[in-house]
């Protein structure tokens, strides 16, 4: 068998966005993943459904796996003749111990790429408003380990030289050691008056800043029970912070919200809320697809057929919109074959949504609802006409009803239809939950609602409304705040809108409220 190659890839310090190009196609490329806590785990989402995983970092119930067994899987793994993607924290370099996978691959002949990533010893403190040099007060900066047994530290560390460089110390791995290393410092001749800053979980929802001095640093920690993991960093450099924090003010920063809605829906949520310095965990409980059931099929195809003898065509969603074109295409007839027919849509994202494919729809509706469609075009209703209404299997019933009281022929067209889905997150959703780092949850419909319960079920919780008391329950609208509130959750944030941008007024608002701190 051909051997499979392996890429020792850097993840980036726990914001996915910062994964490099190479190593997002490294990591898309793999047949199986191999990773640790380090990295984060949205960059598992971007996996298919095939690709392997396999968690090699520390976990309660079971014993770490040494570095040994983890050099020998990634050989065993390519000697199956898998490409296999080892996944690390920050840069594979840093602290990676990247040299002894290497190596041992290079001795078993397996051929592999290193693809450098993001270290969090300078992207960690640039997210808290630290840059690592600069012009006037660093002219370098050091990466040191503060991993060992304080000996050890003392023999691999030169504390003089260390501390008599001009530049910004950086610490990785030493939270724990922070008062030996703060005290070398000072008794190698650092003032004690040097800032120091410990950042945790930077570029994460968690992130956290301890500022101090090398004089007071260690009994803070102390006081704070500030936790690993953080970088340590020692300097002027750090007063920059002061002008030039940024992350840590936007608006969502520190809640990580889950996002329910269907993948192919879920990107303009998930951006707005990175934007606002929140961090999204897609978690999609609905898949949309074309029409499979043989009955709707049919009907679809002959209704299509007869495309010229419709005088509207009314459409209730941007997914209906894709289906229908996607049925045109499916069945090659050309969009000129309506020629008659006027178009209208319901909600700003559907016309958005067609005038994309060059099609303008009848005028917009003040609210975003089939009734208000109606409002709309009622004038230009006249009895005896035909609507066509290409829409999901989940449709209401409003709009046929009304069209139907006007004397419109109204033909419901099931173009695609609504599945659950349980997406393949490795026990991470369960396990955050759990953990209290799920922030806030969004629910876009009410599937989303039922189907995120049902999926919690699934995957073992016995009581998935009880998991979900102590997180923030944001509904798009009111629909879908009494389903969520018929399902046993309280509703903390129901946007009035009913639309993503609504949804978002509304994440903000809540978070501005003293109360919502979150
Ligand atoms: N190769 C990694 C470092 C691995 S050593 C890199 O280049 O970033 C692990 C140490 O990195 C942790 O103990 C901590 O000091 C630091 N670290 C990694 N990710 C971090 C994060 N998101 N926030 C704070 N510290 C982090």
């Amino acid at each position: 068998m051909a051997k499979g190659k392996v890429y020792l890839v850097g993840a980036g310090p726990g914001d996915p966005k910062l994964i490099t190009v190479r190593g997002l196609a490294a990591l898309q490329r793999a047949d199986v993943v191999v990773y640790d806590r380090l990295a984060g785990p949205q960059l598992l989402q971007q996996l298919g459904p095939e690709t392997e995983r396999i968690y090699v970092g520390k976990r309660p119930d079971r014993h770490t796996m040494k570095q040994e067994e983890i050099n020998q899987l990634l050989v065993d793994l390519a000697l199956q003749g898998k490409t296999v993607c080892r996944l690390k924290g920050g840069d594979p370099t840093v602290f990676g111990r990247v040299g002894e996978e290497a190596e041992l691959l290079r001795r078993h002949g397996i051929e592999f790429d290193i693809v450098p990533g993001i270290t969090s010893a300078i992207a960690v403190p640039a997210y808290a408003g630290i840059p690592v040099t600069h012009r006037d007060w660093a002219s370098s900066f050091s990466i040191i380990t503060g991993h060992e047994s304080p000996d050890k530290l003392d023999r691999m560390i030169h504390w003089d030289k260390v501390t008599n460089a001009t530049g910004t110390l950086l610490f990785l791995m030493g939270v724990a050691k922070i008062g030996y290393i703060s005290e070398q410092l000072m008794k190698h001749g650092r003032p004690a008056d040097t800032p120091v800053a410990l950042v945790r979980w930077g570029t994460r929802a968690e992130q956290a800043t301890l500022v101090g001095t090398l004089g007071d640093i260690a009994a803070k920690v102390a006081e704070a029970g500030f936790e690993p993991p953080a970088v340590i960093v020692v300097g002027d450099v750090v007063r920059q912070r002061e002008s030039l924090r940024w992350m840590e003010t936007k608006p969502l920063f520190g809640w990580r919200v889950l996002v329910t809605r269907a993948r192919a829906q879920a990107s303009e949520l998930s951006e707005r809320i990175d934007e606002l310095g929140g961090e999204p965990y897609e978690f999609p409980v609905i898949e949309t697809r074309l029409q499979t059931e043989p009955g709707a099929v049919r009907k679809i195809e002959e209704a299509l057929a007869e495309a010229d003898a419709y005088d509207w065509v009314m459409l209730t969603s941007p997914n209906g919109v894709e289906a229908f074109f996607a049925w045109l295409v499916r069945t090659g007839i050309d969009i000129r074959r309506f020629h008659r027919a006027r178009f209208a849509a319901v909600g700003p994202k559907t016309a958005e949504a067609l005038q994309a494919r060059g099609v303008l729809a009848e005028p917009l509706p003040e609210k975003f609802v089939a009734e208000g469609l109606l409002e709309r075009v009622a004038a230009s209703l006249r009895p005896g006409q035909r609507a066509l209404l290409p829409r999901g299997d989940l449709a209401r019933e409003v709009l046929p009803r009304e069209l139907e009281a006007r004397g419109v022929e109204a033909v419901e067209l099931d173009v695609y239809e609504t599945r659950m889905n349980v997406p393949q997150d490795d026990g991470r959703l369960l396990e955050m939950l759990r953990a209290g780092e799920i922030h806030v949850v969004t629910f876009t419909s009410s599937s989303t609602v039922t189907n995120l319960l049902e999926a919690l079920h699934l995957l073992g919780e016995p009581l998935p409304a009880e998991l979900l008391r102590d997180v923030i329950v944001a509904c798009i609208g009111p629909i879908t705040a009494r389903t969520a509130a018929e399902h046993g959750l309280r509703v903390d944030i129901e946007a009035s809108s009913s639309t993503i941008g609504g949804l978002v007024e509304a994440l903000q608002d809540y978070r501005r409220k003293p109360s919502g701190a979150g």
